[in-house]
């Protein structure tokens, strides 16, 4: 089971350096991530996806949900991370960014977006797995995965193109 494999990972350095108050922002984030990761309707998807693709699922060692942010230094939003020993890092938006994104659309809809960027970073880095510097190809899989599992999951959402963009416009994982 690939939920067995998701665990939240705190750097010592990064916790050391970050406000108190920045610190139970993200604490909360991880656990938010880690849930939705966890959920048995998008972890049957996952199985299928991965069934779908052929991938195997021993070649994924484990999925980390880093508490903070990667700090890139040309200042991309880095959503996810996969190396080639099966390891797999799905990185927080950054507070400043939610803050901001909070003012725009309200709490509600940033809560779910958040949820929305996990999945979708999850989904792009599996599919690292198979097609690893393939970006272009990564990309479009991981958007019409993606939009499978919001469509299977709520059919009635009317909103549901306009989250799609949104996600696939800002989302830059590497
Ligand atoms: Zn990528």
């Amino acid at each position: 089971m690939l939920a067995n494999k998701v665990e939240i990972t705190i750097h010592p350095i990064k916790l050391a350096k970050t406000r108190k108050t920045h610190v139970s922002f993200y604490m909360k984030y991880a656990s938010i991530v880690s849930k939705t990761l966890k959920k048995p309707i998008y972890q049957k998807f996952l199985k299928w996806m991965l069934h779908k693709e052929n991938i195997q699922e021993h070649k994924i060692t484990n999925i980390q949900i880093m508490v903070f942010p990667s700090q890139k230094k040309n200042g991309k939003n880095l959503a996810g991370r996969w190396r080639p020993q099966g390891e797999i890092l799905i990185f927080p938006k950054k507070l400043r960014l939610c803050r901001k994104l909070i003012q725009k659309l309200g709490k509600e809809k940033v809560h779910l977006y958040i949820k929305h960027r996990a999945r979708a970073a999850l989904i792009h880095e599996l599919l690292h797995i198979k097609y690893t510097a393939n970006e272009e190809k990564v990309r479009k899989l991981t958007r019409k995965y993606f939009t499978i599992f919001t469509k299977h999951q709520n059919p009635q959402n009317p909103h549901i193109h306009t989250t799609i963009d949104m996600l696939f416009r800002q989302q830059k994982p590497t």
